[in-house]
């Protein structure tokens, strides 16, 4: 299953130009099962885009970024209608720990060298120790901040996850997580992050991935 764990819509997130109808068909056009919107400290894009895929037969899930003082997390399973800017992270943690949720570093090496760069080694190693899996593919980072990231995963033995991070609709799907099975919901979808049965990927490693029409 290809689900865009990463998006953006113009409901919530003023840095987005996504009209929720519009990427629900595109995601749908371009052969994704599902994409997750997650605006920047609000549930509101993720709940009217939920409710219009739930309209059109398309599975969307909700999730959100938060920023913390220890970068930005994608947090699912945890539903609050919005967050502070710059939620502690120990009280987003527990938060989500209570509410069974999953939380993932999202662009952590972006424009860095990495956790314990940015961080220093007790934050980083506290960081890691606590999050369900790591964005190691984001359609805003460069490749080698993704490598990078990547590393981490490995050397943590952490789930990679990827996700667009699209503030376009021509973004959609340019990263996006494989899922080896089907997921039904939300709860699911942070039991199978949780569960390691899935990996990031770039839209161009994954061959049944079309070009929506939009693009042509
Ligand atoms: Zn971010
Ligand atoms: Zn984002």
């Amino acid at each position: 299953m290809l689900v865009d764990l990463h998006v953006h819509t113009a409901v919530s997130s003023p840095c987005s130009q996504i009209d929720p109808t519009l990427l629900i068909e595109v995601a749908s056009d371009m052969g994704l099962d599902a994409v997750c919107v997650t605006e920047h400290e609000e549930m509101e894009g993720a709940e009217m885009t939920r409710r219009l895929g739930a309209e059109a037969g398309f599975p969307v899930f909700r999730g959100v970024e938060v920023y913390t003082e220890l970068g930005d997390m994608l947090v699912f399973g945890l539903y609050r209608a919005s967050f502070p800017l710059r939620t502690p992270f120990a009280e987003l943690l527990s938060e989500v720990r209570g509410a069974g949720g999953a939380i993932i570093p999202c662009h952590p090496c972006r424009g860095s060298l990495g956790f314990h760069h940015t961080l220093g080694e007790e934050q980083a190693d506290f960081l890691l120790a606590s999050v369900d899996a790591i964005e190691t593919r984001n359609g805003g980072s460069s490749p080698e901040s993704n490598s990078a990231a990547e590393s981490y995963a490995e050397k943590y033995g952490l789930p990679g996850v990827g996700g667009s991070d699209a503030h376009f609709l021509m973004q959609v799907g340019r990263c996006l997580t494989v899922f080896e099975r089907d997921i039904e919901g939300e709860a699911q979808l942070v039991d199978e992050i949780k569960a390691g049965r899935c990996r990031a990927a770039y839209a161009s490693e994954v061959a049944s991935l079309r070009m929506p029409e939009l693009w042509r």
